[in-house]
């Protein structure tokens, strides 16, 4: 796509959701065309689609701001592609989404603004999408989707519990990647969450859950989850995992769950013989969040390469935890108080690969502290925030 087409596309997507309720309205606009004009698709989705309407204008949002960037881009949309596999979506299906789309658009960017060269700018970059997606798909010989029976469910918390699955067969992820998962209570709602442990032959994974008050899918898990229920797992996505290069430091942050990926990436380097430094910076909002320091710190001892740092927010814990004291195992440090501002506090880490990994507010206030302490905003990686 030559610049002046991106330009195209970015203005008027921009103008479109910059108005009030912009976003909304044209998530709305959007599925009432795709169901209207293809009501064949309708069953592909769940009954509740306020979460699944959030979720369609971030990705767009997100491709929209990378579409100069082909390097990002373009991984990013075949890995989309190969995950889509799980709703076997066939050309039909692209072909719709892409002209219920531009018909959305159309409506809200009024004549002024949507013109033949418009149309023709939102087909091309449509087209780079569907193809890139739909060409990763077909390439891929790995099954569209596997199936997980839970053999583990331990609710470590109140509102949050550690859930292992035995899948059907092994998966081949790198570690620090995420997938997206169906539970059998909620058909058709799939939830991204992030592998805690590295790939391995025997076809075992965990997964870390927190309990969103009001969301659909995570109080279930935590809640209602029954040993030997099964789950659907999509292919793996996400460009997090240890840079290639050995001498390369690294600094991770890892929030709440946020520490499952950062946690199958350090057990994975565990089992190398060779490995860079790696400050880990395990974070919550109370001391109970720290669930993992205990087991990070063990590894810390014979992995000499690795320091810990924690850090909470608060200084208590909520008032409906009744367990015990976690405690802070000796010759980690702990440290209360904004999370960003903390990692941000030691410097730039100008010549570290840094991963933030946690909900959206937190991997954006602490990736804003890092680039205003001077830290490269290149060296900072995380998944996308939807
Ligand atoms: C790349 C990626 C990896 C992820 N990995 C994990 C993981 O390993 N473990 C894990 O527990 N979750 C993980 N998540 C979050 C997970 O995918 C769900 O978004 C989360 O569990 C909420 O789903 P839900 O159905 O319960 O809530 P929904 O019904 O989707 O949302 C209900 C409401 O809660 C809001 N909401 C959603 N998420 C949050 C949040 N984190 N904090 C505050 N409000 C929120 C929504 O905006 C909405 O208003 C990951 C998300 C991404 C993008």
């Amino acid at each position: 796509m030559d610049s002046r087409t991106i330009s195209l596309v970015r203005t008027t997507f921009k103008a479109v959701v910059a108005e009030d309720d912009g976003p909304e309205r044209l998530a709305r606009s959007f599925y009432s065309i795709l169901f209207t004009d293809y009501p064949g698709i309708r069953e592909l989705f769940p009954a509740a689609m306020d979460a699944q309407r959030d979720r369609l204008l971030k990705a767009i949002a997100y491709v929209v701001d990378r579409l100069e960037e082909p390097d990002k881009l373009m991984p990013f949309l075949a890995q989309l592609g190969r995950d889509h596999r799980k709703y076997g979506t066939t050309d039909g299906h692209y072909i719709a989404v892409g002209n219920s789309l531009i018909k959305a658009l159309r409506t809200f960017s009024g004549t002024e603004m949507w013109n033949d060269e418009v149309d023709a700018a939102w087909a091309e970059a449509i087209g780079v999408i569907t193809e890139t997606m739909l060409g990763a798909a077909k390439a891929e010989t790995s099954p569209p989707v596997w199936s997980g029976r839970v053999v583990e469910h331990q609710e470590v918390l109140r509102n949050l519990a550690v859930i292992r699955l035995q899948m059907d067969q092994p998966m081949s992820y790198v570690a620090g990647q995420y997938v997206s998962v169906q539970i059998p209570a909620r058909p058709r709602m799939w939830r991204y969450l992030s592998p805690a442990t590295p790939a391995n032959d025997r076809g075992e994974i965990e997964f870390h859950v927190r309990a969103i008050s009001g969301g659909w899918v995570s109080p279930s898990i935590v809640g209602h989850t029954q040993i030997g229920e099964t789950w659907l797992i999509g292919a793996p996505l996400g460009g997090l995992g240890v840079p290639r290069d050995p001498d390369r430091a690294m600094v991770m942050v890892g929030c709440g769950t946020g520490i499952a990926p950062l946690r199958a990436q350090l057990m994975f380097m565990a089992t190398r013989r060779a490995n860079p430094k790696v400050h880990l910076f395990i974070a919550g909002h109370h001391p109970c969040d720290l669930y993992e320091l205990e087991s990070l710190w063990q590894l810390s001892i014979t992995n000499p390469w690795l320091t810990i740092t924690a850090i909470t927010e608060s200084e208590d814990n909520p008032w409906w935890y009744m367990g015990a004291d976690l405690g802070i195992p000796p010759g980690i440090e702990l440290r209360v108080g904004q999370i960003g501002k903390i990692v941000a506090g030691y410097g730039a880490w100008p010549d570290r690969d840094i991963q933030i990994v946690g909900s959206a507010p937190v991997v954006q206030t602490t990736k804003f502290r890092m680039m205003a302490a001077g830290t490269p905003t290149e060296n900072i990686r995380h998944d996308p925030l939807f």
